[in-house]
């Protein structure tokens, strides 16, 4: 079952984007990738894209995402040819119920391609056949969305695409912010949001981070998501950093502190060999380089014959 995920490059990585999605990258036959093209839905700086893409591709590296499965997609331009496909498949009415767009858009200003990307997010899944989409609960909607564009897209112009199967049980700890703990830690929040905890922060910072983590007014440690958000972060990030169970690692802390020290002790033995891998690839751009056009050229080799049958029965016969 071929996997595949993107990561958009909008921000810094963080703790959560590594748990719920990194961390998870690890079939040797998928495909991972950095959206760059995802990111100029909204006003972007170029300079900064440009810089965090490199970042996002060196740490996905240094995550230990098996070699020749990374890429970056606007190398792979069968994306942004499928997506246009994709868009002449798809309605403005099912695209206007996008939960991201009602959200972040539908303004007279706002980008044409955040109305259109989950077209694009759709030609990223349905060019590799993959049935598997490792993503997290936000992204469902999109999933779903290109589920219904291949099954239509098949009907319409014959049998093309593998219709992806959608993620029922939740897949991964949803990591929450350490300062805001009902909401999501995620990498656009300000770059200074003391509640996130960035891949690439000094480790005294997010000790300290971790340390300042809101809990409560009480001082029983227990896994209570609706009563007690912040603590049941916490065991769930150690849970998930030490591959044990949260409710039965909840009985043996007595102090909110004990608790916090080894969260920080675990995040901190995740975090300290993907610094240290990533400090090693960063002083040697001309290996990242080379693993990139590695991935790139399979990524391409891949998705071309799907592109082309798509092409074909759509009536796009040219010269050939
Ligand atoms: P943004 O704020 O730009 O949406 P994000 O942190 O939500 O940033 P995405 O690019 O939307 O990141 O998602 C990248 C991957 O990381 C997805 O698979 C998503 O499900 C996962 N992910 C993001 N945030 C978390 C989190 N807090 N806990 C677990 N997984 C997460
Ligand atoms: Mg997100």
């Amino acid at each position: 079952m071929t996997s595949l995920s993107g990561i958009t490059p909008s921000g810094r990585l963080t703790l959560g984007n590594h748990l719920g999605a990194l961390r998870r990258f690890t079939d040797p036959d998928g495909f991972y990738f950095v959206a760059n093209l995802h990111a100029m839905t909204t006003k972007h700086d170029p300079r900064r894209l440009a810089a965090l893409t490199r970042e996002f591709a060196t740490l996905m590296l240094a995550a230990g995402v098996p070699e020749g499965t990374v890429f970056v997609q606007s190398d792979v331009p069968t994306h942004a040819q499928l997506a246009y496909l994709l868009e002449c498949t798809s309605y403005v009415g099912e695209l206007s119920r996008m939960i991201q767009y009602k959200e972040k858009g539908n303004r007279p200003m706002t980008r044409a391609s955040l109305f259109t990307y989950p077209c694009l997010m759709a030609a990223d899944i349905l060019l590799y056949g993959a049935e598997r989409v490792p993503v997290g609960g936000d992204q469902d909607q999109h999933v779903e969305l290109a589920r219904d564009i291949a099954i239509r897209f098949n009907r319409e112009y014959g049998e093309t695409f593998v219709v992806p199967q959608l993620n029922k049980a939740a897949l991964a700890t949803r990591v929450k912010d350490l300062a805001n703990p009902t909401a999501k830690m995620s990498k656009s929040a300000a770059d200074d949001a003391i509640g996130t905890i960035r891949l690439l922060d000094p480790p005294d910072v997010i000790r300290r981070q971790i340390m300042r983590a809101v809990t409560d007014s009480e001082n029983e440690v227990r896994h209570d998501e609706a009563n007690k958000p912040g603590v049941t972060n916490l065991l769930d990030i150690l849970a998930a950093c030490t591959d044990s169970d949260p409710v039965e690692l909840a009985k043996s802390y007595a102090s909110y502190g004990a608790l916090k020290q080894d969260v920080a002790d675990a995040v901190l033995a995740v975090i300290d060999p993907l610094q240290k891998e990533y400090a090693r690839l960063a002083t040697d751009p001309g290996a990242v380089e080379h693993l990139l056009v590695q991935g790139r050229d399979r990524a391409l080799d891949a998705s071309t014959p799907r592109l082309q049958a798509a092409t074909r029965a759509m009536g796009l016969a040219g010269s050939a």
